[in-house]
């Protein structure tokens, strides 16, 4: 099954193979030399020239649950958080300070429309009680990619802590984590970096950790100074997916062996693709292509042709597309092109939906 959708994605046969080494304890050395190797490569993937100034947590969990983790733990007592919301994933980390009632009025923009950095500053300057600011880098929604250099530059302007959920970008967008200074990043292993689900992380700064030490508790699993000793090293403080995190490391090697920036150009490459062929089947996307991403990209479903029907017909062929979701569903179609896949498989992809095309 070639998955067209923004997670799980395809893997390598060699990221699937590694699931299969020994049984570990995690408690053992073995263990807490993966985990080391792990961390110290997202550290050279995703920070280069600045790995000494980060520390990578990792969590047994899907992508959510290291962006839970980064805004949880990210807030003293009485401060609050502000969020970009553009999206069901701004709109997911709402709800994670709303049920604490952390949160302060978050700034809401259309689907299609990116942050204002002036609303942000405006709005940091009336809310002295907002101590960080969250966006999603990629908001998986529509595609659509934020502005993460603008607002980063407000946020730290006003001397905020900015956190960035960058799961569906990590080695699918080009990202300055250290030089737009973000002290919270959270990724995952199942997307762009081509491992499987089950285990995500947070890159944080070391001086914001020192901070964090002292502020409070609010989850027990997703206290991210749980996971890091006063060196900044990994401990594990819970069973991890052991053989995901084997997983992981593999599809950090390849990674790396393939360079964050050629893989970026590979995903760029195949969302041109498909994007020429589809604007030839007269296909609309949602976004225009200043705002679009490198790996995902969203249509309107055309006349006469359902979703259910397109996705069915599709699927019957081999090939898994995505559905649109929130006040999108049932008016939208999604393309991923995230995973281990060849130029030739999306081109029989492509085939599949002219011929679905033809037959509506
Ligand atoms: C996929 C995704 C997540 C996490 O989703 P999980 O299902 O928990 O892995 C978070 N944010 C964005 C922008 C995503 O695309």
């Amino acid at each position: 099954m070639m998955l067209l959708n923004p997670g799980p994605v395809n893997v390598s046969d060699r990221v699937r193979q590694a699931l299969l080494r020994q049984d570990i304890c995690h408690r053992e050395s073995e263990f807490s030399e993966l985990l080391a190797g792990i961390q110290s490569k997202l550290l050279k993937a995703f920070v280069p020239g600045a790995e000494a100034d980060y520390v990578a947590v990792l969590i047994t969990g899907s992508g959510t649950s290291a962006v839970e983790a980064a805004v949880l733990s990210s807030l003293p007592h009485g401060k609050r958080m502000l969020v970009l919301n553009n999206g069901v994933y701004g709109e997911r980390m709402s709800q994670m300070v709303g049920i604490h009632r952390l949160g302060a009025s978050e700034l809401k923009f259309e689907w299609t429309v990116t942050p204002d950095p002036e609303r942000l500053r405006l709005a940091l300057r009336q809310h002295p009680e907002v101590h960080a600011v969250a966006m999603v880098h990629h908001e998986t929604t529509t595609g659509l990619i934020n502005p993460v250099k603008a607002i980063a530059e407000v946020v730290d302007s006003q001397n905020r802590v900015f956190i960035l959920d960058a799961v569906s970008a990590l080695g699918g967008e080009p990202l300055d984590i250290a030089g737009n200074h973000i002290y919270m990043v959270g990724g995952t292993a199942g997307k762009c970096i081509q491992g499987f689900p089950g285990v995500s992380f947070v890159l944080l700064r070391r001086g914001f950790l020192e901070r964090m030490r002292a502020y409070p508790k609010r989850s027990w699993y997703l206290h991210l100074t749980h996971y890091v000793n006063d060196q900044g090293q990994g401990i594990i403080p819970f069973t991890p997916a052991v053989q995901v995190y084997y997983a992981f490391d593999e599809a950090l090697n390849e990674l790396l062996e393939e360079g964050v920036a050629k893989r970026i150009q590979r995903y760029k490459k195949m969302a041109t693709l498909i994007r020429e062929r589809m604007a030839k089947l007269g296909m609309k996307a949602v976004l225009t292509p200043d705002r679009q991403s490198n790996t995902i990209t969203a249509y309107y479903l055309p006349e006469g042709l359902s979703y259910q029907t397109l996705h069915d017909q599709l699927k019957a062929q081999g090939y898994v597309i995505y559905a649109g979701q929130g006040n999108l569903e049932n008016k939208i179609f999604r393309v991923a092109n995230m995973g281990a896949l060849t130029e030739a498989q999306f081109t029989a992809f492509l085939d599949a939906v002219e011929r679905v095309c033809a037959s509506a």
